[in-house]
């Protein structure tokens, strides 16, 4: 079976996420070839894809894909599936991976799955398993067209490091202006040293810490750690922190390895946005506070005396 996984990156590097959409291609067993847009990615990064499985990486490392325009991603990807002759595209179920499949998917007719958390079943058909419901359930979905187009949910594939370096080839594309239809003339980057949305840990506070002023103990425990900062839905209606830290149904899905939650009840519409964390660490002084139910590990107590302690006891270590 032929593979082709398409690759994000910020910054010059490969995200995580791509890194596991390989890892998933090999895992399935087949010929995985990646492709990469624009050129502001470095080449050993590209490199290293082959350690997760990919046998060859194309570069289409055109100065204008190093926007991000959803319509110019979709025609470069279709374009390697039939140049590839893919039978399955694999990439990660993100902000940008998921309209770029929906449009890559008309443009070749292929069957199309998100939130994927399984290997494929193909003992009988091509079917796959899918979290719905913000991660409560799941589905079990057959695809029944030729070409197939699999958008992995974070986390959801184990990340191994199996093969060598990848060869990395010049992947020239034939897009005009027409097929951008957009074009980004400005971004504002969020606050905060590492990403919400990427980040592999993360320490949230809710209004059981009283008021913006007590905040500086969570970016001390966040720095500690390395981790991003998120907050409960009122924390950020009531201003004491940025609308992008607003974690929960209606802000931030986050899939972190750890999530940190200090002072937060855990209502249904914030446990929406991290029950996809690996571990989740809740710190409340209510005994009965419903994120505990959420939780791998609690801690019963007063998050003014905890936090601070906890910071002070990674210092030491
Ligand atoms: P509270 O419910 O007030 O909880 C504060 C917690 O802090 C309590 O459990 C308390 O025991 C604890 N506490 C108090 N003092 C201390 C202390 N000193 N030490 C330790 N713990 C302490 N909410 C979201 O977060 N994200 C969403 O996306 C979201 N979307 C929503 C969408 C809709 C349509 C609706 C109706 C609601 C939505 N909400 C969302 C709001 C949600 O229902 C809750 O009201 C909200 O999550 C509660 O925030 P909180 O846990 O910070 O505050």
């Amino acid at each position: 079976m032929s593979i082709l996984v398409f690759v994000e990156s910020s910054e010059g590097q490969v995200k995580k996420t791509s890194i596991e959409a390989v890892a998933y291609a090999a895992a399935m067993g087949g010929d995985v070839t990646a492709i990469a847009l624009g050129n502001n990615i470095e080449n050993s990064e590209l490199e290293g894809l082959g350690k997760y499985g990919a046998s060859k990486v194309l570069h289409a490392d055109d100065e204008r894909l190093n926007q991000g325009v959803i319509q110019a991603y979709a025609a470069v990807i279709a374009k390697a599936m039939e140049d590839t002759g893919a039978e399955v595209l694999v990439l990660a179920n993100s902000s940008l991976g998921n309209p770029v499949s929906a449009r890559v998917s008309v443009k070749v007719d292929a069957s199309l799955v998100s939130n994927v958390t399984d290997l494929p079943d193909t003992s009988g058909g091509f079917k796959v398993k899918r979290s719905i419901y913000t991660g409560k359930a799941f589905a079990v979905v057959e695809l029944t067209k030729n070409k197939k187009i699999l958008a992995i949910k974070k986390n959801a594939a184990e990340v191994k490091e199996t093969g060598g370096s990848a060869a990395v080839e010049k992947y020239k594309v034939t897009i005009s202006d027409n097929d951008f239809g957009a074009k980004i003339t400005n971004t504002d980057k969020a606050t905060g040293e590492v990403l919400l949305p990427e980040a592999e840990i993360v320490v949230s506070g809710g209004r059981g810490l009283k008021g913006p002023e007590n905040w500086g103990m969570v970016e001390e425990l966040a720095k500690e750690l390395g981790a991003a900062t998120g907050c409960s839905k009122p924390v950020s209606d009531m201003g004491w922190r940025p609308h992008h830290e607003h974690v929960g149904q209606t802000g931030v899905k986050v899939s972190p390895q750890l999530y940190i939650a200090i002072g937060i009840s855990g209502a249904i519409q914030h446990l929406a946005g991290v029950n996809s964390s690996k571990y989740i660490v809740v710190i409340n002084k209510d005994p009965e506070a419903p994120f505990f139910k959420a939780a791998d590990y609690g801690i019963v107590g007063d998050a003014f005396e905890i936090v601070p302690k906890l910071t002070e006891a990674l210092r030491a270590a």
